[in-house]
Order: structure tokens, then sequence, then C-alpha cells
């Protein structure tokens, strides 16, 4: 059965256009024509990410790269803060854990921004004995764009690498990895790239090198040096790569430049926008704010009287729609709309569409169409 729409943050839909690059015949991944491809790609991603560090690109889902991070800059013991507002975060810190590092987790609320003022006071107290701070940068249980940039100038010291998670920002949220000295970066092909699973994406500055080096941590599959010998001496990677993933992601990436990245992130923002202020029309409740809201999904409160499973059932039933339940603390709490990649008004305005249905079936008290005319509203008025 085929799932029509997406509304999920992650795996989102694939354009026709890339899929048919991607189906392309298979070739030999140490030749020229892959060697060529990897360059290329290598240096597209660094426009994305405003970047001249190292890229990475690793066989694996979004995950494999959290670990990679993790065991390539840190050694057992070292002490780490772990920023953890939703289950992302948690991930982080449990991949440190499960590996030996010493970490202290700073809890921030589901729904809410980090307290910046107390995670100072721990950096400053930690002084030169921070070897690290992990952090998602969207926090996709929860919707909350967290400000790497700010927390990144909370550093008191040289030795402390900053290692983010922007599996469901980048491409859709501004992200300046040099500028906001972030040493580690990653993030999944399934997400605002709009590809298939199976590619991650990960970036070390120098410092981050310098750590690899230094770093005790067991690894193999995940060892950054062998990427790093195989790309400088020969433009390969030391283990089979996902050879379509890559034909896809270049044309995804010529498509995204061509466009300008930085239109990319404007239609994410209008279309997140366009999205809250549907929902809010429908009489349904945001679980954030609007100042941390992020991008790429929304968070929307379960209204009082409605069985969620039932909701969803119906959503992907009767209409193809497939929408996000919560997760961890969450779960029967929210549901989210993811709204990244390919998004566009009338995907959007369908979603919106099935949920009205959905709602009024189960119940829910509310004027049918509401939502589909303020997003159309919304549309017509930020027109620019
Ligand atoms: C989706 C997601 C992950 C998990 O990625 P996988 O590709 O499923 O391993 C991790 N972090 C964030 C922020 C995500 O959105």
């Amino acid at each position: 059965m085929i799932t029509k729409y997406l509304a999920l943050p992650g795996p989102t839909e694939v354009n026709p256009e890339i899929m048919l690059e991607i189906s392309k015949p298979i070739f030999n991944h140490r030749n020229v024509i892959f060697k060529d491809l990897l360059e290329r790609v290598t240096e597209k991603t660094q426009k994305l990410l405003n970047t001249k560090n190292e890229v990475y690109f690793l066989t694996a889902s979004g995950t494999g790269a959290m670990e990679c991070a993790i065991v390539n800059t840190l050694s057992k013991n070292d002490k780490i803060l772990a920023l953890v507002n939703g289950s992302f975060g948690q991930r982080f810190a449990d991949i440190a854990k499960q590996y030996g590092a010493d970490v202290i987790e700073f809890h921030g609320e589901w729904g809410k921004g980090f307290e910046l003022d107390k995670i100072k006071k721990i950096i400053d107290e930690l002084g030169d004995n921070l070897k690290g701070i992990t952090v998602v940068h969207c926090e996709t249980s929860t919707g909350v764009l967290n400000d790497i940039e700010a927390i990144s100038k909370l550093r008191c010291s040289d030795k402390t690498l900053l290692l983010v998670d922007g599996i469901s920002s980048i491409g859709a949220v501004k992200v300046e990895v040099d500028k906001w000295n972030i040493d580690v970066i990653l993030t999944g092909s399934q997400k605002v790239l709009a590809l298939p699973p199976g590619l991650a994406i990960i970036a070390f500055s120098s410092k981050a090198i310098k750590a690899y080096e230094e770093s005790d941590m067991p690894k193999y599959y995940w060892d950054i040096g062998k990427y790093r010998k195989f790309y400088v001496e020969n433009r390969e990677t030391p283990y089979t790569p996902a050879i379509p993933l890559f034909v896809g992601l270049l044309k995804q990436l010529e498509v995204l430049e061509e466009k300008g990245f930085d239109q990319e992130i404007k239609k994410h923002e209008k279309i997140a926008n366009m999205v809250r202020y549907a929902i809010r029309a429908i009489g349904l409740e945001l679980l954030n704010d609007d100042d941390i809201a992020a991008n790429t999904v929304t968070p929307i409160k379960i209204p009082e009287g409605i069985d969620i499973e039932k909701l969803r059932k119906i959503l992907l039933e009767k209409y193809s729609v497939d929408v996000a339940g919560g997760q961890g603390k969450l779960e029967g709490k929210i549901f989210r709309i993811g709204h990244l990649g390919n998004v566009e008004p009338l995907f959007i305005i369908s979603i919106l569409a099935a949920l009205e249905m959905a709602l009024k079936e189960l119940g829910f008290e509310f004027e049918v169409g509401r939502g589909v005319k303020a997003a159309q509203e919304f549309w017509i008025n930020n027109l620019k």
C-alpha cells in the first residue's frame, strides 16, 4: 500500500525527478565516476553547511552518525554535558554513556528552549574539564529549535567540543557551522534532503580531528580516520557507499543550490507559519510558543475526548495521510505534522483538509474548512 501524504518528520516524500536518478544502474564505487561524484557532493554539502570543515558520508541512518560523532571525538571517562529537552537529546546522552563517557545530563523542559544561564553556570564550573557538549538543533520530538549559536558561545574553554545533531534542521534552518564554531554536525538523508533513508552526513572541524587523534573509544565501522584517508588519497569511501543515494544527493543538492539554499529555508519558514496559523484556526492548541518553534515539525496537543490512535487510523486508511504520534514523555499527549523536504502549500492544505474531516468524524466541534481557509489566506497574504 502506498501512503500518498507523508506528513512525518522523516522519512519524507522523494521527488520523482530524484527517484529517477536513484534508480539509475549501479556502478563501481572504486572508479572515476564515483570519485567525481564524491568530490562534488562533498563540496556542495560544505556550501549547504556554510563550512570548510571535513565532510564524510556514512551508510547509515542518522543515529549511526550520532554514534560516529561520539566515538571519534571522545575518550572513556571524558566529562561531557548532554543537553536534553526531548528524546533525541536523550539518545545522544545515552550513546555517550554506552561508550563510557562521564555524562552530565542537563534536562530542560520538553517543549521549551533551554535556560542558558543555568547551562552557563555548569560550563563555567567545569572549565577545562568539560570535553564536550551534545545538543540537538531541532528536537524533533518536541518541535523546539534549540539556539546552537548561543549555546556555542557559552563555552569558556577551547577544549570543549560542540557536537550537534542537525538531523531535522539542516537544509530547512540556517546552519552556520564555521561561524558558530560547531565541531561536529550530522544529518540523515531521509529528512530535509528528502532522499530515501540510508545515507548519513557528518562534518568535523580541525579541533574535532585533533580530538579524534587522542580518542580511545572503540570504533571500527565508524572510524573517521579511515574515511579521511580514503577521501584524501583516493576520493573514495572505505566501505561500499549507498551508491544510488549519492546519485540522488548530488541531484538534490544541485536543485537546491540552483533555487538557493536560503530560498529553501524561507520556504520551510513560511510553510511552518502557515501550518501553525491554520492549526490555531481549527481550534487546536500548539505545544510550542512561536519563538522557539522549528520550521520542520509542528506538535499539536491532542484535544480532549479525541482518541489519537483512532484519528491517525482514519487519516491513514481513509485519506492516505500519515502523521506522527508523540514520543517518550509526550506519547498520548501530542501528535506531530512533519513539513520538511519537498513540502508545498497544496501538500499542507491536503493534510489540513484530511485532518479536519477526521476530527469531525470523531466529534470534535469546530467549523469544517476553517483550517484550510486560514492556510489559503496565509499563503495569499505572504506571496512575496
Ligand atoms: C530522525 C531523527 C533522528 C534519528 O534518525 P534515524 O535516521 O532514525 O537514525 C535523530 N535525531 C533527530 C533530531 C531526528 O529528527
